[in-house]
């Protein structure tokens, strides 16, 4: 055939989050070590039969993880941090499980390692950890066991790995500083023997992923890139398909076009590629594999916009792959799960299995297989869709043409308001407050739930989140906080709680995407024009505002973070999403003062990942993003306090559009060391209130008096003190009580003891 088909790689949670409830209960230890591998493999079988049955003329083996698919590659080659080894015991999957999730070794306390996002998805890997004399052996041969598993079932299989480039670029230097790139020499061994034992099996393809092709690299890692693949592909029979995703590669087509590979794999969705000219950018020696099903979105692809360009492309190279843009791992998995969508929003949507299939469709027809009639008939809904009225609403896209300036800003400067303010709110200097949520007891969870399942009526669901808004007034007053929340109790998760109340979103039952580990989330859809359908927060805030006379501060998610944790439209663009969204928001904000709150806090935690991958990219996001949150946030008077939360405080680099949101106050995440807080102090010249976190609500342990006092009078040489907030760096919901109540205690009387000394001064 002249064109083959395959996917980059599969989502390995199971069809019902079998690797979830797994692993879970393995690390409670309800389940051997034995129960646990079988799930795994059992999944890994399913995923490899589906993929053969639908018609993929490879199957793709090593996209399996217990817990994440760069942890693999440090397990495979002994990359190991010395905390988490024991003695000369060999390494096993419970070595894996510590590095990932921390662990207590006899009397000494060993945390999980780093983790972060993926590229610019909501995935997050387990960061590689380097130091100075580190050694590497193959360690782990999970790619070779499970490649002989796939063989054995008698696929053609195509072994995928992460590349040495990739992974290098990913981990971080611990210790002794030194350039990554030395460790090359070390770590290039290791995959020329995992490459040279997988070649001795009937093997054809092995696909190398190395996204940081997308990125701006350096000239030294071009180099490395030239030497690294001339070293592997000398010990290797089996073929190397090198694979990009996230962005195109235009950039890096210098070393790419000389690199020692057989193929190359390209995404053709969020990488921008001419497809007439397409032809004239490759080496004609390398086999290409076009990743036209996108990966990354939930919706049917146009495949008959598809098999016409590729049927162009065919005159130009009448032997390629295609393929999905990216792996399926940010996508759900099937789609046929879905039983409250009706069939007619169904047909909309293509998960994970469908895109297999649509993989399958369009190959077969482009190698005259199948009628053409077979694709018409897939992208029949995809026109209903434009005209549908679940869509479109004339009333926000009017709404969105009449958006001027006007609306982007405040009425006055933060100098005159922020005068206005102190009179209103009348707080003392370096008041204190929390990030929005308090302790979630698995008593609330359970409460959401029942209700979620019309177990307990409305009347009484809302009388017991009463109690709970209650309760967490009553404790804040207790602590002597100076500006309380009413504690979220009602949320599930920040974003699907807001969209729950805005028209133009639907929700799936089952479709769950990885986020780490074990942990997935459920991201709603963003399918038509977005409006409110009723005040969302205003009640409770309202509610527990009645309880106190110190102010409550709202909380809000904005516009960025919403649509960020979404799966968004492609038919309109992202700023014009954002911009919807942002409108719903500004009712909201406005509903709130009307009912007599005077602080609003609106959350964009996502509003720096959202930053593109390359950085001529990002005025243009910052831009829309800026104004979205300003849409939302701008309309209210000068006595009304805006306060937004960031999860994060590397600001280096967008430094203005944080300082063009002109928020009142932002409160932020502040890193752990005392060095990096120093450094943060020093280059984050925040022009209005700020509130640097002053303890890690991540961790247990209890921040003393002393410590956060310290920090205080760190902060103060700093930052004016007229202009400084006290507050842990996170919302509360993950904690105890117990832990909650101690840290806060130390917290406020830390406050209350630099207020004395500076009194005194
Ligand atoms: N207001 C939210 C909370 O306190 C903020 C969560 C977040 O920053 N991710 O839980
Ligand atoms: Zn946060």
């Amino acid at each position: 055939m002249a064109i083959k088909n395959h996917i980059l790689g599969f989502p390995r949670i199971g069809l019902h989050r079998e690797l979830k409830f797994a692993l879970e209960s393995y690390w409670s230890k309800k389940i051997t070590l034995n129960d646990l591998l079988a799930v795994g493999k059992k999944i890994r079988y399913s995923n490899w039969k589906y993929q053969a049955d639908s018609g993929l003329d490879y199957v793709t083996v090593g996209d399996f993880a217990w817990y994440d698919h760069v942890l693999n590659i440090s397990m495979m080659i002994n990359n190991i941090p010395e905390r988490h080894q024991i003695n000369e015991q060999k390494i096993n999957l419970d070595t894996l499980f510590r590095v990932a999730r921390g662990s207590r070794l006899v009397n000494k306390n060993c945390s999980a390692s780093e983790m972060t996002k993926w590229f610019n998805t909501n995935y997050h890997y387990i960061v590689p950890e380097f130091t100075l004399d580190q050694k590497f052996c193959f360690s782990w041969k999970q790619i070779i066991e499970e490649t002989d598993e796939a063989l054995a079932l008698g696929y053609t299989v195509k072994p995928v790995l992460l590349g040495p480039l990739t992974y290098i670029w990913l981990g971080k230097v611990k210790g002794i500083n030194f350039n990554k790139l030395d460790l090359l020499e070390r770590i290039i061994p290791i995959y020329q023997e995992v490459l040279a034992e997988l070649s001795k099996r009937k093997i054809e393809w092995i696909q190398i992923d190395e996204p940081i092709l997308v990125l701006d690299i350096s000239k030294e890692w071009k180099q490395a890139f030239i030497k690294t693949y001339q070293q592997i592909h000398i010990v290797n029979t089996a073929k190397i398909l090198l694979s990009t995703y996230f962005g195109d590669i235009h950039h890096n087509l210098d070393i790419v076009n000389i690199l020692s590979i057989d193929g190359l794999h390209i995404d053709l969705i969020a990488g921008k590629y001419d497809l007439s000219q397409l032809h004239n950018y490759f080496n004609k020696k390398y086999l290409l594999s076009l990743g036209v099903i996108n990966g990354r979105n939930i919706w049917k692809s146009d495949l008959l916009t598809w098999f016409t360009k590729l049927k162009s492309f065919m005159k130009f190279r009448n032997v390629f792959w295609i393929s999905t843009s990216c792996s399926l791992l940010h996508v759900p998995l099937d789609l046929s799960l879905e039983d409250n969508l009706t069939d007619f929003v169904k047909s909309w949507f293509s998960f994970g299995m469908q895109k297999c299939l649509e993989l399958s469709i369009l190959s077969r027809v482009l190698n005259g297989k199948l009628d053409i009639e077979e694709i018409y008939h897939w992208i029949k809904p995809i026109n209903a869709y434009k005209s549908s009225n679940i869509v479109n609403n004339i009333v926000v896209q009017n709404r969105l043409l009449q958006i001027s300036s006007d609306h982007m800003k405040r009425k006055n400067s933060f100098f005159v308001r922020s005068k206005v303010q102190k009179l209103n709110l009348n707080l003392p200097i370096l008041p204190t407050t929390t990030i929005g949520s308090f302790p979630q007891t698995s008593d609330i969870r359970k409460l959401r739930l029942d209700y979620k399942n019309k177990k307990i009526s409305q009347l009484d669901y809302e009388d017991s989140i009463k109690e709970y808004i209650k309760n967490n007034i009553i404790q804040q007053e207790k602590l002597g906080l100076d500006v309380l929340v009413h504690g979220e109790p009602e949320r599930n998760d920040m974003v699907e709680y807001f969209s729950e109340y805005l028209e133009g979103f639907v929700f799936t039952q089952y479709g769950w995407v990885q986020s780490y580990g074990s942990r997935c989330v459920k991201p709603p859809i963003i399918v038509g024009d977005i409006s409110r359908i009723t005040p969302i927060t205003v009640m409770w805030s309202k509610f527990a505002q009645k309880l106190t006379k110190k102010p409550i501060k709202a909380m809000l998610t904005g516009p960025v973070t919403i649509l960020c944790w979404s799966f968004p439209r492609e038919d309109i663009s992202k700023e014009n999403i954002a911009k919807q969204i942002a409108l719903a928001l500004r009712d909201e904000v406005l509903d709130l003062e009307h009912a007599g709150i005077n602080i609003i806090q609106i959350d964009e935690p996502a509003l720096r990942e959202g930053l593109p991958l390359r950085k001529n990219n990002w005025n243009d996001y910052l831009s829309w993003a800026v104004k979205s949150f300003q849409l939302c946030s701008s309309g209210v008077k000068d006595k009304t306090q805006i306060h937004t939360h960031m999860c994060y405080c590397e600001f280096n680099d967008i430094m203005s559009a944080i300082v063009d949101l002109d928020v009142d106050v932002i409160t932020v995440e502040t890193s752990r060391s005392d060095m990096e807080l120093l450094e943060f102090f020093k280059n984050f010249k925040y022009p209005n209130d700020i509130g640097p976190g002053v303890y890690d609500i991540h961790s247990p342990n209890i921040p003393t008096i002393n410590w956060i006092e310290q920090l205080l009078m760190k902060a103060i040489e700093y930052i004016p003190i007229q202009q400084l907030w006290v507050n842990p760096d996170c919302g509360l919901k993950t904690r105890t009580w117990m832990e909650t109540s101690l840290a806060l205690q130390n917290m406020i009387q830390a406050t209350i003891n630099v207020r004395k000394k500076i009194l005194t001064k």
